[in-house]
């Protein structure tokens, strides 16, 4: 389909799928981009430069990416009329792979979320969300470097599908009557008339491929375990047909490759086989605490739709936050990387917030292109500027020193990539990251009440488990300021990312 309104860059070349469905990509993609709205703009000035100049860098200009700007959203609406243009489309469409910034969903309009209407287009069935730890972030964690995992949750199904009725609609009525009338469900099921119902699809054919894909990254980054989320004890033939789909996937398609966790039990004296992946399953509420307590213990996870929205948002709190977690939704070969936050509109224009999530999706997707030195570089330099103490407001303000701007940022990051100065001297007081010490553990221990606590001073691991849930929140960020005042933040061991 030829576009309306928008002209395609001149220079550059397609990105195409082979019949394998892996990508054919040139030294020159044309990479379609939304800056998005609110601060959109502002995230994407000082993120653009920043993937250029690693691609740069890794492949001295053999190698470049022809940007094509597309939108959507609020700039749509008032160039096109339109939220969602069909010549954006068009373009994901075209040229395969792209990346975009966040989006108004505009409220009472009538019309959907626009990136909810991207992924359903374009059949990006899985959204994948890598959580891991910068060293010097600030986070409500003890511990947050323990945290590196990758999660797949399924895009298109489970309650998120749109099927619902409103309470008092002839619709709803007509669904209660017959699910009670025709399918013999109890009439007490329902409290009176005024019921909104929802369905939850959950198919075969959904939850595999999202599995697949979950293993098949297992697989290809050499990791050490699938886990499948669900909350099949109660909702047996949705989330718990989930599960077992996942493990249909692992032990047929997979096979070489898997063992799952009933094997390990059975026929391996409870030890995983060296280089096999552990398949297992754990129920979602379960996964919560687990994520707090034994995070290390977790390397991927496929979940179906909602599980995968909230644990994705909360595992992104507890290495610090929305600011810096990058996201992509992929599909079969298609992919639109994305940051993950929304327009935090009250900022627009101020060249302020942290452009950490966008940068890092653009990180997604070079890996995604095969371009994995220049991701690494732009790894390698983001973590060293935020070590350097140079960080935007949501930072700064979390390890009391004076922020940059997001240009700002952008900048430094790219002297980093360069191997030069930066142009805003490192602040000396970054190499503190806010994480626990003993006077931060003493602190905290008077501030909760928790005994465990003066476990970590010893051993911060076995107190870490023994008091997951009561270290996060205000009554850390109480015992942190508390002991900031006593002067003590000694520098806390982080492990490096794997
Ligand atoms: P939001 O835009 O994510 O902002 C909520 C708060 O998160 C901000 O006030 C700010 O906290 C913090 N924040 C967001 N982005 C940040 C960044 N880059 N750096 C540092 N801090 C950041 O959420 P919202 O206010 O609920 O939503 C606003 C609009 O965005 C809505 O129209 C919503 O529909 C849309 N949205 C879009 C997407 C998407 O396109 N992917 C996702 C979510 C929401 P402080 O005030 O504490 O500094």
């Amino acid at each position: 389909m030829a576009f309306q309104h928008l002209t395609p860059p001149r220079e550059g070349s397609k990105i195409t799928i082979r019949a394998d469905g892996t990508l054919d990509v040139p030294d020159d993609p044309i990479i379609p981009h939304i800056v998005g709205d609110g601060t959109g703009p502002d995230i994407w000035n000082a993120a653009q430069p920043v993937l250029d100049a690693a691609v740069r860098k890794a492949y001295g200009g053999k190698k470049r990416i022809v940007w094509f700007r597309v939108f959507a959203g609020e700039e749509a609406f008032k160039q096109f009329n339109d939220w969602l243009p069909a010549d954006t489309l068009e373009a994901f469409r075209q040229y395969i792979v792209g990346i975009k910034g966040p989006l108004t969903t505009p409220v009472g309009k009538g019309i959907r979320s626009l990136n909810v209407a991207l992924r359903q287009e374009l059949d990006l069935y899985a959204c994948v969300r890598p959580v891991y730890y910068v060293q010097g972030v600030p986070s409500p964690m003890k511990d947050p470097s323990d945290m590196n995992i990758v999660i797949f949750r399924e895009n298109t199904e489970d309650v998120y599908a749109g099927v619902e009725f409103q309470a008092g609609s002839p619709e709803a009525k007509k669904l209660q009557d017959f699910l009670v009338k025709e399918l013999g469900v109890k009439a007490s099921k329902f409290r009176g008339s005024m019921v909104g119902l929802g369905i939850k699809p959950i198919s075969e054919e959904g939850s595999k491929r999202l599995v697949r894909k979950a293993i098949q990254y297992a697989v290809e980054n050499k990791l050490p375990s699938v886990t499948l989320v669900h909350k099949g004890n109660i909702m047996k033939f949705t989330e718990g047909a989930f599960m077992q789909w996942g493990y249909e996937v692992a032990t047929t398609e997979f096979r070489e490759h898997c063992v799952t966790w009933a094997e390990v039990q059975e026929k391996h004296g409870g030890k995983v086989p060296a280089g096999k992946i552990l398949v297992q399953d754990v129920i979602a509420d379960n996964m919560f605490q687990q994520l707090l307590t034994r995070t290390e213990n977790y390397s991927v996870l496929a979940t179906a739709n909602l599980n995968g929205d909230y644990l994705s948002d909360a595992a992104a709190g507890e290495v610090g936050g929305l600011g810096i977690a990058p996201g992509g939704n992929i599909g079969a070969g298609y992919a639109v990387f994305e940051a993950t936050h929304g327009t935090a509109p009250k900022y627009a224009g101020q060249d302020k917030v942290n452009p950490g999530s966008v940068i890092l999706s653009g990180v997604m997707m070079l890996e995604y292109l095969g371009w994995k030195e220049a991701a690494q570089l732009v790894r390698d330099a983001f973590q060293k500027t935020v070590a350097q103490g140079l960080v935007t407001y949501d930072f700064a303000r979390e390890m009391n020193i004076d922020p940059i701007k997001a240009s700002e940022f952008g900048a430094c990051i790219i002297a980093n990539i360069e191997g030069r100065k930066t142009p805003i001297a490192p602040r000396a007081s970054a190499s503190k990251p806010r994480t626990t010490t003993k006077k931060v553990v003493r602190a905290l221990e008077k501030a909760t009440g928790a005994r465990a606590l003066a476990k970590a001073a010893k051993g911060k691991k076995s107190a870490r488990r023994a008091t997951p849930a009561k270290t996060t929140g205000k009554a850390v960020n109480r015992a942190h300021a508390k002991a900031k005042a006593a002067k003590g933040a000694k520098k806390a061991t982080t492990k490096k990312r794997r």
